[in-house]
């Protein structure tokens, strides 16, 4: 079966060679962040997320459409909507899918889609719940398993504070499972973030391991920023000064830190059920 979109936009390709000059670009996207940087486009694998993409409304450019998801309902009907957007639908081999991915069992669907990243300007703590502020967040696999744990609990959004890794990175994309999709992204320098929170009307909170505070203590009276530190050196000095409360989760036993990710989603759960608790 081929695609068999009715709507007049966008357009269907045949593409089975790996030099094809639509393949590489996307490769590209894949393999460069500069590309990605320079395009303002960036690669998500599989039904889900193209479907996730779909109903958030974001801008896309291409579907490529293995065998499998020529024969599959599903597949068929999220590439019409990909078309009526006006982008190219690509019929590709599985070989062609497994080279743009670099995975030997590549996924059935691969879209490319345009990235969409908010200024500081953009957050309006009149509808905040909570805000997680990243500080130079370098790891891919904790920055998209913190979006997913963001989504997962309500958070409003996070912020990507001085030089962080790429959100659109297939392993940040990945590791989101679709909840890039649905959840703000805004970047940001240090300075502009420092001087942006003086006007924040809620509790900004910090996380160290040098706390003094229990997690558990505060109110996250609603809307918060939680700050998260960096993986390898924690906290900035700055960050942690504009914070009004730095807390620490107790450990035991000899490990010296949490995971960052882990650390994200044990405070995220801790400040909703706070929140929900204010709320009644
Ligand atoms: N060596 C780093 C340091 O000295 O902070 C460890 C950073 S840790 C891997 C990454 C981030 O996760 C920290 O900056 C903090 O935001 C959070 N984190 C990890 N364990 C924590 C704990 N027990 N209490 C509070 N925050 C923690």
């Amino acid at each position: 079966m081929s695609f068999q979109g009715k709507e007049r936009q966008g357009g269907v390709k045949q593409i089975s060679s790996h030099s094809n000059p639509i393949i590489k670009e996307i490769k590209g996207l894949v393999t460069q962040r500069k590309h990605r940087r320079d395009s303002g486009l960036f690669v998500a694998e599989g039904l889900k997320l193209a479907s996730d993409a779909m109903d958030a409304g974001w801008g896309v450019r291409y579907l490529a459409l293995g065998p499998e998801a020529r024969e599959n309902q599903v597949a068929l009907e999220i590439a019409a909507k990909v078309k009526a957007r006006g982008a190219l639908i690509l019929e590709v081999t599985t070989a062609v899918l497994a080279n743009i991915t670099r995975r030997d069992n590549p996924q059935m669907v691969v879209g490319v889609y345009e990235q969409n990243v908010l200024p500081l300007s953009a957050v309006d703590p009149a509808t905040a719940k909570t805000w997680i502020c990243l500080d130079r967040v370098r790891d891919p696999g904790n920055l998209g398993t913190i979006i997913r744990t963001g989504d997962a609990v309500g958070a409003s959004g996070v912020i990507l504070i001085g030089d962080t890794t790429d959100p659109f990175a297939v392993e940040a994309v990945r590791a989101t499972m679709g909840s890039l999709f649905h959840m703000p992204l805004v970047r940001c320098r240090e300075d502009e973030f420092i001087d942006w929170r003086q006007k924040w009307p809620g509790p900004v909170v910090g996380t160290h391991l040098r706390g003094t505070m229990d997690y558990r203590e505060p109110s996250y009276d609603e809307p918060v920023l939680l700050v998260m530190g960096n993986e390898q050196s924690g906290l900035s000095d700055n960050l942690a000064d504009t914070c009004n409360t730095l807390v620490k989760i107790p450990q035991e036993g000899q490990a010296d830190s949490l995971n960052l990710a882990v650390a994200t989603a044990i405070m995220l759960f801790e400040v909703r059920r706070e929140q929900l608790q204010l709320a009644k």
